[in-house]
């Protein structure tokens, strides 16, 4: 997976300047792109709100958001999120 032009690549979801993420991203940080900065601070407030933050039923409900969605999510391209 190479880089992009400018060298920068989203840390959490790899994202690069050539290959943004589906609705389109922005830089929130030197490696940090919007949606992972969104979906960091849903998770931040997630944790500290939730009585026992299950990782793996937290995954499983926002993958079932997602197979939800009419639009094909390309959060899939690594296989990470992709249990289909
Ligand atoms: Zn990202
Ligand atoms: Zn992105």
């Amino acid at each position: 997976m190479p880089f992009g032009p400018n060298g920068r690549r989203c840390r959490v979801c790899g994202c690069t300047q050539a290959n943004a993420c589906a609705g389109g991203c922005s830089w929130e940080d030197e490696d940090l792109c919007s949606t992972c900065h969104a979906a960091a601070i849903e998770v931040a407030g997630w944790l500290m709100e939730a009585v026992r933050p299950s990782w793996a039923a937290l995954r499983r409900e926002a993958e079932r958001i997602a197979g939800d969605t009419p639009i094909p999510y390309a959060l899939t391209e690594k296989g990470k999120a992709h249990a289909r």
